[in-house]
């Protein structure tokens, strides 16, 4: 899971505090909002929509036929936004009694083992005597400073994060406090997709029933019946 959402994070992905990156990755339903459009067969298009700024906010686009999508179904990203969070908010509330969030992995515990490890390697070299003292424990001063620096990250993430500080704030409220990447970590945690359906031709009106959400139990379900 946190593998995944690396991924996701890094190439042409959205930064660590959630500003857009070029290619428009950044918004809140990007890399779940996929094209609902029935096709020919009676298949939907299926294809993954990408999210693309508007001069007013942003629109949920399906890809081009050159790009492997039909090119045939756009929505305001706005609307859907609110209507899924509304959705996950409400999941949320139900899973337990005062609507805890996951618990997110702390991203940084690679750079943490890896500082451990130098400092590991560091000493090895020294008691070897490759290395005199004076370099010793001028890198050793180093080494310690970056390790307590993410230490201290890890228990301010851990506190922020941990189900147990939610117990007092409603979830729209722990929602509300959190930033666009923990947003998205649990949208993915809790849906497989999101489809949006073709709207009615010729209305500008939003159809929250054009939306559909796909949570991750559903998804398991269909796929074993
Ligand atoms: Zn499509």
């Amino acid at each position: 899971m946190a593998e995944a959402l690396d991924k996701k994070r890094h190439p042409g992905g959205w930064g660590r505090n959630g500003v857009p990156s070029k290619g428009g990755a950044g918004f809140l339903l990007t890399g779940l909002v996929r094209c609902g459009r029935p096709l020919a067969g009676g298949d939907q298009c299926g294809t993954a929509m990408y999210g693309h700024s508007s001069s007013t906010s942003h629109v949920y686009r399906c890809r081009l036929s050159l790009d492997g999508g039909c090119g045939g179904v756009s929505r305001q990203g706005p609307p859907v936004d609110d209507l899924i969070t509304q959705y996950a908010l409400a999941a949320l509330h139900q899973q337990g009694p005062f609507g805890t969030f996951p618990a997110i992995p702390w991203p940084d515990r690679h750079a943490l083992e890896t500082a451990k490890q130098r400092q590991a390697a560091l000493q090895a070299e020294w008691y070897a005597g490759e290395i005199s003292d004076l370099e010793y424990f001028s890198r050793l001063a180093q080494a310690e400073t970056e390790i307590k620096q993410l230490v201290i990250e890890q228990q301010a993430w851990q506190v922020r994060h941990h189900p147990a500080a939610y117990e007092h704030v409603d979830v729209r409220a722990g929602w509300e406090a959190l930033e666009l990447p923990e947003r998205r970590e649990i949208l993915l945690s809790l849906l497989d997709s999101v489809i949006i359906l073709p709207g009615t031709k010729g209305s500008h009106r939003f159809e929250p029933a054009a939306v559909v959400p796909v949570w991750h139990h559903t998804a398991r379900r269909l796929t074993t019946t």
